[in-house]
């Protein structure tokens, strides 16, 4: 079940204009788009028109599979020594005491609550300080490693890359070289944020650059290995710059493919210095995900990430080019719920997930970091639903 119009049915309207014929032409012909078209879709694309767009690519590359994993999160640290203005971390610096910092052994500690739960994922992201550097991520994805050996390590962006191989006075290629060797697995997509230095020097000044991220990320590529990409959207940025951010993307990926997922993160405006900003609308969010499905025609998968859009909007955006969203992850993640995302404490049962893709047409399928298709749920039948026992018979009432 698509809420989008088909593309032959956009093809087929009198009324549509050369331009957003030719990029539909374009798209049914599986030809890229280019940033000018990018730009036209960004400020001239109705709701319905990109959605036909965007659903046509991701069936064509998916038909209804909508992927999801079982993961958790760790944030080793919600005290960060950045001041990006987006974000409701920094702020926590000036009162210490009342963020956390966990030691090794805590970290650890987390990691064996979820022994005898059944996720393939770790997640491993937080706020940037001097003792997490270089020989504690690598005793930590060693400690990982020695304790779960099929648990897939995805930690760290290159915000915090950056800073500990600079503390530690090596090279970028000789850092991520130490961190494969420690058992990391892959990268999330984190810390772009927006690359172009317009933007950039003002929400994330400090930190790594975005030719830093990007090229922290060549190198994860070189090493045979995958990552994730985000842009996070809806603030001080104009539409080129959001284009700019996707193609530079597109570019590294015709490089090295390493990258798997793209992740349109919305701007949240709750406890952070830009609160005075107002957020986007759900139909920005719709077509910003539906533009970026079109433009990044050599991504496989375009993720929603639900608790910060909520569960009906992520229902919505798999007829907008989405085919995967975040996993049952649970509430270790404060990293949007601090910033006012939708929800709170961020769980969801498998079978709410299930039934969420489901309830709109799609097939659940279970995968794992790269995307190994592990149990496809469309027909699955579980245990709590064949406990309901139906209707409860009421008595007949009969009107004489
Ligand atoms: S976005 Fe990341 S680098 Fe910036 S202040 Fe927050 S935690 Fe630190």
């Amino acid at each position: 079940m698509t809420t989008s119009p088909s593309i032959d049915s956009i093809l087929k309207d009198q009324s549509l204009d050369d331009q957003a014929r030719s990029i539909a032409e374009k798209v049914k012909a599986g030809e890229r788009i280019s940033e000018d078209e990018g730009l036209y879709l960004f400020e001239h694309g109705t709701l319905g028109y990109l959605g036909a767009l965007a659903n046509y690519m991701r069936e064509k590359k998916h038909g209804h599979k909508t992927f999801f994993n079982r993961n958790f999160h760790i944030e080793p640290t919600n005290i960060c020594l950045y001041t990006c203005t987006f974000c409701s971390y920094s702020r926590l610096i000036k009162k210490r005491e009342e963020g956390w910092e966990y030691t090794m052994d805590e970290i650890m500690d987390i990691v064996k609550e979820y022994d005898d739960q059944p996720v393939t994922e770790v997640h491993i992201v937080g706020g940037v300080l001097p003792q997490y550097d270089v020989p504690f991520y690598s005793e930590l994805f060693q400690q990982i490693r020695a304790h779960r050996p099929d648990l897939h390590i995805k930690a760290l962006t290159p915000v915090e890359y950056h800073y500990i191989f600079k503390k530690a006075k090596i090279s970028y290629e000789e850092g991520m070289k130490q961190m494969k060797e420690a058992g990391l697995d892959s990268m999330p997509g984190g810390g772009a944020e927006i690359f172009h230095p317009e933007i950039r020097d003002k929400i994330a000044g400090g930190k790594c650059s975005g030719e830093q991220w990007l090229r922290i990320h060549e190198i994860w590529h070189e090493l045979g290995m995958r990552s994730n990409a985000t842009m996070l959207y809806g603030h001080i940025e104009e539409f080129r710059h959001r284009v700019h951010h996707l193609e530079e993307l597109r570019k590294l990926q015709d490089k090295t493919g390493g990258f798997q997922t793209f992740i349109p993160l919305k701007f949240r405006n709750e406890n952070n210095e830009m609160s005075h900003v107002p957020e986007s609308t759900v139909v920005e969010d719709l077509r910003n995900y539906a533009i970026s499905r079109i433009y990044l025609d050599n991504f496989d998968h375009i993720k929603a990430y639900w608790p910060m859009i909520g569960r009906e909007v992520a229902q919505l955006s798999l007829s907008f080019g989405v085919d995967d969203i975040d996993g049952t992850i649970d509430d270790t993640t404060k990293i949007y719920s601090m910033a006012g995302a939708e929800e709170q404490t961020p769980a969801m049962s498998t079978r709410e997930l299930v039934n969420l893709i489901r309830n709109v047409g799609r097939q659940p399928i279970e995968r794992d970091t790269l995307y190994k298709e592990m149990t496809d749920f469309t027909d699955h039948v579980f245990e709590e639903d064949e406990q309901f026992k139906g209707y409860v018979s009421l008595p007949v009432v009969k009107n004489n």
